[in-house]
């Protein structure tokens, strides 16, 4: 794997660079494999793309996880409501060995848990807003040393020692970048955060030295979680050194998601709320305190499947541009550069602007 730390002093985000297109020999972008094969304990998890619906109540149920694991993805089943209703929505999860949902680390979880494991849950994910603390730690360690079939999926982590401590406790992945998401004010609310392209990066890192010092560490793999809006920003999450990216908006208001279509001046909508917006804390838990997220209707795009099909169509395309045709491939040659707003600027459709 190559280094790609490019600047220790200034946080970049996805805008803020762009891959370098390369000399390809690749005939056909059929003979691009996205598939992710993932090793765990003495267990292997099989992906064909590369793809996780977040852990949010307006993203992932019964139906968006199907939908993720029949493309060769995976969806993890919110846990925004009664353990019963998350156990239930479990059981619709129709493919074993992919069953996948979210706790938290205080309160109810560990009954959570067991009620998830008795229901076959394969893969947890240990979802907080601040994942590099010692509860998180703490909860890592008690699923990993009472629950060792499972896979674990922790964070979030803003950096590349947020990602060591979390392997220590013995995570099997973990998600990068705090106050990126596009429902998302944590920023705003706290001042603290990280671009989620920087997070990579660091992590990254941090995943490098682990593989030089040799030590018998498990080596988590990087999920890249928050602000990701089109498929580009996906090819530059893979390319910098994330396993897998995680998406909410992009699969928000497709069919497979919770909630009516609501028609608003002749448009079909539907709602995504960030998990900490006053809307989504009150419908879960009656109450709400630290407001960090925003909720807001967005377009109605149809099937998750056309999605999925439009985003691994592009991704395959950008892989290509890297003369790629894996993802291991990716990361090895694709090459990003720093650009000048003027560049990004330019790299959006600019013919609407003219004629203003
Ligand atoms: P998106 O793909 O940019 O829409 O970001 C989705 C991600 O934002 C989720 O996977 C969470 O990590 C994060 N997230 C979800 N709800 C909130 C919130 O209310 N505040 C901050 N981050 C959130």
């Amino acid at each position: 794997m190559i280094k790609k730390l490019i600047s220790k002093e200034e946080v970049l985000s996805f805008d803020d660079v762009i891959l370098i297109p390369g000399y390809s020999e690749l005939k056909s972008r059929k003979n691009i494999n996205t598939s992710v094969n993932v090793l765990y304990n003495d267990k292997k998890l099989d992906f064909k793309i590369p793809i996780i619906s977040s852990p949010m109540s307006t993203v992932t149920e019964a139906h968006m996880s199907n939908a993720m694991i029949s493309h060769g993805g995976l969806g993890i089943i919110h846990r925004y409501n009664t353990i019963e209703f998350q156990t239930k929505l479990l059981g619709y999860v129709n493919h074993r060995d992919y069953r996948a949902a979210s706790i938290g680390v205080t309160g109810d979880y560990k009954e959570r848990l067991s009620s998830l494991v008795e229901n076959d849950l394969n893969v947890v994910c240990i979802d907080v807003a601040h994942g590099d603390h010692i509860l998180m730690e703490e909860a890592v360690e008690y699923v990993r040393s009472n629950y060792p079939q499972l896979f674990v999926i922790a964070g979030n982590v803003a950096t590349g020692e947020g990602y060591k401590r979390l392997a220590l406790a013995g995570a099997h992945a973990v998600r990068t970048s705090i106050g990126s998401g596009s429902i998302c004010t944590t920023r705003i609310q706290t001042g603290h955060g990280m671009p989620t392209f920087q997070a990579i990066l660091d992590c990254n890192t941090a995943r490098l030295e682990y593989y030089k010092s040799g030590d018998d560490y498990p080596i988590p793999y990087i999920i890249a979680d928050g602000g990701i809006k089109n498929s580009g920003d996906i090819v530059k999450s893979l390319a910098a050194g994330a396993d897998f990216v995680m998406l909410g908006s992009m699969l928000s208001g497709t069919r497979e998601t919770p909630g009516k279509v609501i028609i608003q001046d002749g448009k079909k909508m539907k709602r995504y709320n960030g998990m900490a917006s006053k809307v989504a804390q009150k419908n879960w838990k009656g109450s709400y305190n630290s407001i960090e997220g925003v909720s807001s209707h967005v377009s109605y795009k149809g099937t998750t499947s056309k999605v999925i099909n439009e985003i691994m169509s592009n991704v395959r395309s950008g892989m290509s541009y890297s003369g790629a045709s894996t993802l291991d491939e990716l990361r090895r040659f694709s090459v990003f550069r720093r650009q000048t707003s003027s560049s990004n600027i330019e790299g959006n459709a600019h013919i609407f602007n003219r004629n203003k």
